[in-house]
């Protein structure tokens, strides 16, 4: 299927319809928000070639994080208060320390 017949099958949502009483209560006074979830794109590398991703993934960016500094990152999401990571990539597993840096967000809470 091409791209344009897979939009109009498809078609993009220019908006969502409006919520059934369903709203964000404002933060209590005095209190800090913080991020409940990071999405982190742990590496762009992929030994897959998806049509849907395009050319986004394949190599790993040149400056993608070292070990430490991923561990470093996971600390300091902690120290955030995300409660929730998701690692992402490209394939995150094509990275050999992603266990390690999993672990590592589990530990950390
Ligand atoms: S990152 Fe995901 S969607 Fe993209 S080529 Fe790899 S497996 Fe496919």
């Amino acid at each position: 299927m091409k791209l344009r017949e897979a939009r109009r099958r498809l078609p993009v949502v220019e908006s969502l319809p409006p919520g059934r009483g369903r709203r964000v209560l404002p933060p209590p006074r005095g209190a800090v928000q913080r991020p409940a979830l990071a999405v982190w794109e742990f590496t762009r590398a992929c030994d897959q070639r998806c049509k849907a991703c395009g050319p986004r993934a394949g190599v790993a960016r040149p400056d993608e994080l070292t070990t430490e500094e991923a561990l470093r990152l996971v600390d300091e999401l902690a120290e955030l208060g995300v409660g929730e990571v998701a690692l992402i990539g490209g394939e995150a597993y094509l990275r050999a320390d992603v266990l390690g840096s999993s672990d590592a967000s589990a530990s950390a809470g």
